[in-house]
């Protein structure tokens, strides 16, 4: 898909391009991930309850819920994630680039779209597309202002929405506190657009201490204070992430923006017992499950060796099953020798190095593990000798990441299938 910008000459338009990824009737490999709708709705209603609202009926007062889905909805496939919230009654969503919006706009979604990245950066580069799409942008900048007003007038639209990002104490995107009043200022005089959001990002929301998010909260309502001095009242006021809105209630304000939340992984990477937000937090229900089967397997003596630099050597009698699925697809390097996944409903240990294409698991302690049984890598598995499971908060550990880079590490080379429970 290449979007021009109409009237506009060459050097301004942008050619946008549709991710492209594996579709599931591609696959021949066993290897993929399952998505279930039916979590990623519940999950949605946790977040609901958690922030007050208990039905989806309107309920004022109360902060709307607009989902993250950027990142191709954290790798769980955006349009898909899109029409279950959407049809859930989400009020909008939020996404990180130009081309994410224009997804979901051709995949038929309605919902209002925020565009938060700054992918057009000072050069204001793809504005006109993102008003083309029907797509809300952050503006952060006098020159964004000013090239939207612009826009707004070449169309002859007697309004554009936008939002206003500031940047409250993240230092990564967002206007200068320096430039809240000239900013604003501009907000007010400019003709043809209409101010309808004000936004900034937590740092520290997750974090034990509340301090720096009770520090940027109170910045952030001096900038809402001085919108409203000028007469500017801007409809949505927001700054919550997954972290903020359950453990932050003054953060909430008109809107939560839930991202992680949503997929069913908890924002609090190491939970605290009594917290009654992190308590909360235990309700999500993850939706990304990564399974594959064994395609091979094999007895090793006493001694032998697995795998690339032969990392990893029998210490007696051992067998031994390879599953296709490997760092290219997103299963970190960093779990070999580490790793665990899921056989028969019981953990099995990665052995030797997690390596492209392949992975090789011990299975000398699953008794009729054979050729064709499911292998779970993330998810939890019911199976004949129990139920068990592996989190991407444990494979964030053992590879010295997080949650979110684990699922949005899932590439595009693993169909994603969707289960309706
Ligand atoms: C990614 C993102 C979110 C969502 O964060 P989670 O921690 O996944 O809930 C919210 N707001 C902004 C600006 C973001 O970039």
């Amino acid at each position: 898909m290449s979007v021009a910008a109409p009237g506009g000459d060459d050097d301004e338009s942008v050619r946008v391009l549709r991710p492209k990824r594996a579709a599931p009737a591609d696959a021949v490999r066993p290897t993929r991930a399952e998505i279930n709708l039916g979590h990623l709705r519940h999950n949605l209603r946790v977040v609901e309850r958690a922030i007050g609202k208990a039905t989806r009926a309107s309920n004022p007062g109360i902060a709307e819920v607009w989902g993250v889905l950027k990142a191709d909805a954290y790798g769980h496939g955006a349009p898909a994630v899109a029409r279950t919230l959407e049809r859930a009654g989400i009020s909008g969503l939020c996404v990180a680039l130009l081309e994410e919006g224009l997804e979901l706009r051709a995949a038929g979604i309605t919902l209002p779209i925020l565009v938060m990245g700054g992918y057009y950066g000072p050069l204001h580069r793809g504005l006109e597309e993102v008003v083309e799409g029907g797509l809300t942008p952050v503006l952060y900048h006098a020159e964004q202002i000013e090239a939207l007003a612009r826009i707004a007038k070449e169309r002859g639209r007697s309004s554009i929405d936008y939002h206003l990002k500031f940047d409250t104490g993240m230092a990564r995107l967002g206007a200068a506190l320096t430039a809240t009043n000239e900013l604003l200022d501009l907000a007010h005089r400019t003709r043809g657009l209409t101010l309808t959001g004000l936004m900034s990002h937590l740092a520290c929301a997750d974090g034990a201490d509340p301090a720096p998010t009770t520090r940027q909260l109170r910045v952030f309502e001096d900038v809402v204070k001085a919108a409203r001095a000028r007469g500017l009242t801007p409809r949505y006021c927001h700054v919550a992430n997954s972290a903020a809105a359950f453990a932050h209630p003054a953060s909430r304000l008109d809107a939560v923006r839930p991202g992680i939340a949503l997929y069913g992984v908890s924002p609090f990477v190491t939970p605290l017992a009594g917290n009654e937000a992190h308590d909360a937090a235990l309700e999500l229900r993850p939706v990304m499950k990564v399974r594959s089967e064994i395609v091979a397997i094999r007895t090793l003596s006493k001694g032998d060796r697995v795998g690339y630099g032969h990392a990893w050597e029998a210490d007696a009698e051992r067998t031994l099953a390879t599953i296709p699925m490997g760092y290219a697809d997103g299963l970190s390097r960093a779990l070999t020798n580490r790793g665990h996944v899921v056989v028969r409903g019981r953990r099995a240990p990665i052995v030797g190095v997690v390596s492209m294409d392949l992975t090789t698991i011990d299975v000398t302690n699953i008794p009729g593990a054979s050729l064709g049984d499911e292998v779970v890598m993330l998810g939890s598995q019911d199976g004949p000798l129990g139920t068990a499971q592996v989190t991407s908060a444990e494979i964030a550990e053992l590879c010295g990441t997080i949650p979110w880079e684990v699922v949005t590490s899932i590439s595009r080379r693993v169909p994603r299938f969707y289960r309706e429970p």
